[in-house]
């Protein structure tokens, strides 16, 4: 027996300036072929808990694609097609497929990246049983169901729970493949473009969706339930919420559960639509706490659902109020480091830092930030997470380095990284909880590692492809009406 693994991930925000290329993958994760079994055994990726579901069959595993790239714009038609070409290559002699991908790819050619690489997969062998794990932000389709045997989705966000969604999706198709079940998914929209900054897993309202799936799965005939928050920053038909539950041969059970959670998240659908504050009352609030460490979100521009990671607009903000004691991850501008490393640890230096990219989605021209300070650290920006996402997982920042201003300590990386484990910090030499703010460019990721640090945390509405204002994004096909943007 021969099984198939692999990984083709990204989420992809259709409003976002940045290429995702193949070497936008190779920045992240890109390796094919035999490397690598060896390089995610260690991890807790899906990859790894497909590899050992794969050794229990006694099945040969092949593995011709693990790419993942951070959130950015379209993945251009050349990158879509290699990477699709490298796994249905590998399809014809295999026996079962253990697929990890995103749920929320787009192309430029096509607006359902995942959709599009099960059916090829599909058409070739029509009977093969399909594996899939999907990410929460997933924006599932008719396509994406109609050609997989077993879809599933995270249970958390932060994610810290790939592998075991990994391990439960790959038993149901070995239970499939031995005779003991025969898997039927029902699945439902919701009409909701819920925003991802309302969609952490421990807080109202997701929490209580996420209850309902938990509960369903205790039932019998269920194999698995999820709901999926969905990427809103995806101006394609399918975005938003939806349900997928996957029975034992008992539809009509499939069929009430997915009714009952679509049901619950349209009775919460105003909570799943984050609430605007102006910027600078909320740096004013952060400057009148007394105790900290107090973390800030710059959630406009996180570049882990899509930012540049450049926009300096709330960063400007908390220097012209005069906040002390800030460090601040991170701020994407490689011609700064460059300038830095040229410059040499201790010296003092002037800097048009960030504000390199324009936003022409949303009518924004990048604005640089002038600053100056010592230079205190320069690194590889290497180093391997320890936290529980991405566990055992390289990290590479590019050439990093640490701008002190005397009042705020930038990280500023030449590869754009969303700052969810604390080794962004920790790896540049700065100890986040000795400091009263912790400025991060993130909205819920972050509380993977920095969860229990902080005893106070406000969001900052800056500026940024990431947004919750949806007065700012141009939503052109997208299937409407669809909530908030039509009032339904
Ligand atoms: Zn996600």
């Amino acid at each position: 027996m021969k099984t198939l693994i692999a990984m083709m991930k990204h989420e992809t925000n259709t409003f976002s300036p940045i290429v995702t290329d193949w070497e936008r993958f190779k920045e992240w994760g890109a390796h094919l072929g035999d490397e690598i079994p060896e390089i995610y055994k260690n991890t807790r990726m899906p990859i790894a808990a497909y590899m050992k579901i794969a050794k229990k069959l006694g099945s040969e595993i092949i593995t011709p694609l693990a790419a993942e790239a951070m959130p950015s714009g379209k993945v251009t038609k050349d990158t879509f097609e290699y990477m699709s070409n490298l796994i249905i290559d590998s399809v014809k002699n295999v026996d079962c497929i253990l697929l990890d991908l995103h749920g929320a790819m787009v192309a430029e050619h096509l607006f359902d990246g995942e959709g599009e690489l099960l059916y090829r997969i599909r058409s070739l062998k029509p009977n093969i049983p399909i594996a899939v794990t999907c990410d929460l932000h997933c924006n599932l389709t008719q396509k994406m169901i109609d050609n997989s045997t077993a879809l599933i989705g995270y249970k958390t966000y932060p994610h810290t729970d790939m592998y075991e969604v990994a391990e439960k999706v790959g038993l149901i198709v070995t239970n499939f493949i031995n005779g003991k079940c025969k898997p039927i998914m029902q699945w439902k929209k919701t009409k909701i473009l819920s925003q991802t900054l309302k969609q952490g897993t421990s807080d109202k309202p997701m929490s209580e969706l996420i209850k309902i799936v938990t509960n369903a799965e205790k039932e019998d005939n269920i194999l698995a339930a999820t709901v999926f928050g969905g990427f809103p920053m995806a101006d394609i038909p399918d975005a938003g919420s939806s349900c997928v539950v996957v029975t034992n041969n008992d539809s009509l059970k499939g069929k009430k559960i997915c009714n009952l959670i679509t049901e619950k998240a349209w009775e919460l659908k105003e909570d799943f639509i984050y609430k605007h504050t102006p910027l600078e009352e909320v740096v004013t609030k952060a400057k009148n706490i007394d105790d900290g460490p107090i973390i800030l979100l710059d959630h406009a521009d996180n570049c882990g659902s899509g930012a540049n990671q450049d926009v300096m607009r709330v960063i400007q903000e908390i220097i012209k109020q005069e906040l002390n004691d800030v460090i601040v991850a991170a701020v994407w501008d490689p011609e700064a480091v460059k300038q830095m490393q040229k410059n040499g640890i201790g010296s003092y230096i002037e800097l048009y830092l960030g504000g390199k990219t324009d936003m022409p989605s949303i009518n924004l021209k990048g604005k640089p930030l002038k600053v100056k300070g010592t230079v205190k650290t320069l690194t590889n920006g290497k180093w391997v997470v320890n936290g529980p996402m991405y566990t055992g997982v390289k990290v590479n920042m590019g050439h990093t380095a640490v701008l002190d201003t005397g009042k705020v300590q930038i990280v500023i990386v030449s590869n754009h990284h969303e700052p969810w484990d604390i080794g962004v910090f920790t790896s540049v030499g700065i100890q986040p909880q000795f400091h009263k703010y912790i400025l991060l460019k993130s909205r819920i990721h972050y509380r993977a590692g920095f969860e229990k640090i902080p005893k106070h945390t406000l969001t900052l509405d800056g500026e940024g492809v990431t947004t919750s204002d949806n007065n700012v994004l141009n939503f052109k096909n997208i299937n409407r009406p669809i909530y908030p943007l039509d009032n339904i």
